[in-house]
């Protein structure tokens, strides 16, 4: 048996429950499936087939949730940092011991190759880690010292979160964004992406498993307008996390502003990678493929924009163009796939509708631009490369969201600059130079949440994570994370000497 074959047949044990049984709801510690729920088949991007029914969440069943997260705060919230920190690191030992059946089930779900999808475990319980260790220190704040007072921070869990993920890496984000919610005291509910909810329903059966109390972790399924509405309008949910396209950021902005949600956004991007005359060629190849390749394309930090120096242009577009012709299409449970297919039907047939845009805008397809059909009914694009772009046209300014880059051509520093900060979006840019001082002043001009120098997107989760503009709301990491999740008090302390302001006194008698 192949290794392929061999990924397959455990995929199908894995997935065997799921399609046994209606995926329903973690609520209060319990797998629910409400009677009388209306569902919706969960399809494989492999095939198109069904993988499963999936409850479609109604606003009851967000409210029960919400209600649960509500009841378990004061518990949780009470509990010491330092259990906390134990009971969240037995649930990364809990995530590495499932690894090999979250990455399986993942791959089948969301389509993204296994190679990568092998990390997403190890990445998931890495989070933990992080934070499970920071969570005995999460509630200590600042000394403020002033000559007669002494000011001091503390900081408390803000109450229940909302935890809204998307379908594209759902497994590692979900721990992202619920890891630090946990170790700093706050329950949570989460909503997992329609199109991707198994491995979110793994995670909450391992909640269960590692000792998380009932309440303090939920979630619920369904689609974005009933159930992921009703979770951001509900009162008791003081805070909204939210990882998704920037449309989704401005109706949950909408839909929290009555209960005056605090609102983290994770949100699109269209991210540029510049590659100077100067930069070391083979390394700075190697990362424009892999950002916009890896993961079908299919991640918020892709560069996905190419500005490419005159100088290198013609040698760079053309190795890159035998490079993208080379990658490796197919199942994602085949070891070798690097590119494997696209999420759902509706986003294949988005993606593929920026092939005719790219023709209408006068670009050129260099290497793809169509559906590798010989790999059967699965959401198959071949891996695609524009060239001749310019940075007005659609392919250059819109999220496409697969693997898809477009190739823009600049002559100076500024002009590259221009072209960099010309887009809605602001969440991340790499840049690929020989010049230190180059990559400094591109450091303070180009418009980003994040940037790399000579370096594709590497993970430090000490270091804060997220965008500007369009891209998004606030930031994530290290102690980013609990800023987020937790309200930091002032408390000021008088030394006892300084001049009270004096009101209402009888005024003595001068004396004589
Ligand atoms: P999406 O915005 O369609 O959905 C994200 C989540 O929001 C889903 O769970 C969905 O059900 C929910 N949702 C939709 N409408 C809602 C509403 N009105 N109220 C409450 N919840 C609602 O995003 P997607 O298509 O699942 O994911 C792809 C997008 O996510 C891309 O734009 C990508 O760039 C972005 N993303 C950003 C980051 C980041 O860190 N910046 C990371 C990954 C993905």
């Amino acid at each position: 048996m192949s290794d392929f074959e061999s990924n397959l047949a455990r995929a199908r044990s894995f997935l065997a429950p799921f399609r046994d049984e209606v995926t329903g709801h973690f609520i209060n510690g319990e797998r629910v499936v409400p009677a009388g729920s209306s569902t919706f088949d969960n399809l494989t991007p492999t095939d198109n087939t069904s993988l499963g029914q999936v409850v479609a969440g109604s606003a009851d069943d967000v409210n029960a949730a919400c209600e649960a997260a509500e009841a378990a705060f004061p518990e949780w919230r009470a509990m010491p940092g330092a259990a906390r920190k134990k009971l969240l690191n037995h649930f990364a030992d809990r995530i590495v011991a499932r690894a090999e059946e979250i990455a399986l089930v993942e791959s089948m779900d969301c389509g993204q190759p296994i190679r990568f999808m092998q990390q997403a475990a190890v990445r998931g319980a890495a989070n933990f880690r992080f934070f499970a260790d920071k969570a005995p220190e999460a509630r200590n704040g600042l000394a403020l010292h002033q000559e007669e007072h002494t000011n001091y921070t503390l900081r408390t869990p803000i109450g229940p979160v909302a935890v809204i993920t998307p379908w594209n890496t759902p497994f590692m984000l979900s721990t992202w964004k619920i890891a630090p919610a946990l170790a700093a005291g706050c329950t949570v509910v989460h909503k997992p992406a329609e199109l991707s909810p198994l491995t979110a329903m793994i995670l909450a059966e391992i909640s269960r498993e590692a000792g998380i109390p009932p309440g303090v972790w939920n979630t619920v399924n369904g689609f974005g307008e009933v159930a992921g509405k009703t979770l951001t309008e509900h009162p008791a949910i003081k805070a909204v996390a939210l990882v998704g396209e920037s449309d989704t950021g401005s109706h949950i902005m909408r839909q929290g502003a009555a209960t005056l949600k605090r609102m983290h956004f994770e949100l699109g991007g269209k991210n540029p990678v510049l590659v100077f005359d100067d930069a070391d060629f083979e390394r700075a190849l190697d990362a424009v493929v892999f950002m916009i390749y890896s993961l079908n394309g299919q991640r918020c930090t892709s560069s996905s924009r190419l500005l490419i120096q005159g100088g290198i242009r013609d040698r760079f577009i053309g190795a890159l163009a035998q490079r993208v012709k080379a990658l490796r299409v197919g199942h994602p449970l085949d070891p070798a796939t690097e590119v494997g297919p696209l999420v759902h039907g509706g986003h294949f047939d988005k993606v593929m509708s920026y092939m005719d845009t790219a023709r209408a805008d006068g670009a050129t397809i260099a290497v793809g631009g169509s559906r590798r059909d010989d790999l059967g009914a699965g959401n198959y694009v071949c891996p695609t490369l524009f060239t001749g772009a310019n940075n007005r046209m659609r392919i250059a300014r819109e999220e496409i969201f697969g693997p898809v880059l477009t190739a823009i051509s600049f002559d100076t520093e500024e002009e590259a600059i221009q072209i960099a900060n010309d887009s809605p979006y602001g969440l991340a840019a790499y840049v690929w130079t020989g010049d230190t001082g180059r990559a400094m002043r591109l450091a303070n001009r180009v418009e980003t949440g994040m940037l790399w120098v000579n370096s594709e997107n590497n993970r430090n989760l000490p270091s804060p994570f997220g965008g500007i503009k369009m891209s998004g709301v606030g930031r994530d990491g290290g102690d980013y994370s609990f800023d987020f999740y937790m309200e930091t008090k002032n408390v000021c302390i008088a030394h006892d000497t300084h001049k009270l302001p004096v009101l209402g006194r009888p005024v003595e008698a001068t004396p004589v």
